[in-house]
């Protein structure tokens, strides 16, 4: 079952009117960043997403583009298409000193630059301790540099916006969470004509499994009081059983209980029923039980290009993902795609 890359969309006659309704009214916004640079009403500030005015077209992007709102649809199955799926990692220690787990993202992320696929990557970036920034990435270096994950939501997609307002601009990526990749998908697959830039610049998503992501401005609060003036270099929340969020410190590692930081997670992430960022070309998370690794789910044609360059090239090790992992990783999908069912039955 592969994802076919979607045929132009034309898009839906909705605007800013139905998008603060429907999702800032809410307090449904995931700080994806999508409705931020084509418009002057929406702008980021300090981690957030905020709408400034009101305007009355009723033909905006901002809807169209919306992962809670006109690019919310989903896919029935749990896991969304997919072509293969892999336990792996990189086999250069550059990339997995600096990276999260197995490094797998950031080794594609290269590899799509080196090879010419795209001009740029945006990813997120920035210190532990600010908020996450999107970023045009053109070079290892670059990619190096964003590496890890932030577990604050990052408005990247406001980066992609800014890439593509640049007539003459080359091929773009991007990395990102579900909501991310909707935005991404549904602005890659949207009609020509009813856009002001060129869909079929976004050639490459690669998607990040993501439970929830927290509220920067809340996670800070809570750090800067819990490590007593400590610095925090990085974040890990390890897979289950783990149940904790692990902060690296000038002091060593820090365990906080998961159940005191999943109250900052953004209320958004509670109607989101996408866990494997199920339009993305290719997404990658982490391997319960396996640390260092990365579970990888190839769904299209340019994400298998790509995966194959790498292992031609050496660059990965994979194998593929036990039958035992992949029913768990269905499991933990159904449950987020559960959990999103009622809270969208509860809010009516
Ligand atoms: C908010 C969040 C929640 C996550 N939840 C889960 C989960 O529940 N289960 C799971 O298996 N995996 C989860 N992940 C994914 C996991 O943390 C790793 O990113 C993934 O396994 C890839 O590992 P890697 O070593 O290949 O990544 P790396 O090579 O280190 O690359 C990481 C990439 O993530 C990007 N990134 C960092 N922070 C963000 C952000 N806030 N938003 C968007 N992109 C970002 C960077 O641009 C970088 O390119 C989550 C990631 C994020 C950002």
């Amino acid at each position: 079952m592969a994802n076919q890359p979607d045929s132009p969309k034309v898009l839906p006659i909705a605007g800013q009117p139905d998008l603060a309704r429907e999702v800032f009214d809410r307090n449904l916004c995931a700080f994806c960043g999508a409705c931020v640079g084509p418009c002057p009403h929406f702008i980021h500030v300090d981690g957030r997403v905020i709408l400034r005015d009101r305007c009355v077209l009723d033909d905006g992007r901002c809807w169209s583009f919306c992962p809670m709102g006109g690019a919310r649809g989903s896919f029935e199955e749990d896991l969304g298409p997919r072509l293969d799926v892999w336990v792996a990692r990189a086999v250069k220690s550059e990339y997995r000193k600096k990276a999260q787990y197995g490094g797998v993202v950031s080794t594609l992320a290269a590899l799509a630059l080196k090879d010419g696929l795209v001009s740029e990557m945006v990813l997120t970036s920035g210190h532990p301790e600010d908020p996450p920034v999107g970023v045009r990435a053109r070079t290892k270096t670059d990619v190096l540099a964003s590496a890890g994950s932030r577990y604050a939501a990052s408005a990247v997609v406001a980066t992609l916006n800014q890439a593509l307002a640049e007539p003459g601009g080359g091929p773009l990526g991007l990395v990102g969470t579900p909501c991310q990749i909707k935005a991404a998908s549904a602005m890659r697959s949207a009609s020509p004509a009813q856009v002001s830039f060129e869909p079929a610049r976004i050639q490459l998503l690669i998607g990040l499994f993501c439970t929830w992501a927290l509220d920067y401005r809340k996670l800070t609060r809570y750090l800067r009081t819990m490590l007593f003036g400590e610095r925090a270099f990085g974040y890990d929340i390890p897979p289950p059983p783990a149940n904790v969020f692990k902060v690296r410190t000038g002091d060593g590692i820090k365990a906080f209980p998961l159940d005191e930081i999943r109250p900052f997670r953004l209320n958004a992430c509670g109607f989101c029923d996408d866990l494997t960022a199920a339009r993305a070309d290719v997404s990658v998370g982490s391997v319960e039980g396996l640390d260092g690794w990365n579970t990888v789910i190839i769904r299209t044609e340019a994400g298998r290009n790509l995966i194959e360059r790498a292992r031609e090239r050496e660059l990965l090790k994979v194998s593929p993902l036990p039958e035992a992992d992949l029913d768990h990783l269905k499991e933990a999908a159904a449950l987020k795609k559960e959990r999103a069912a009622l809270a969208w039955h509860v809010e009516g």
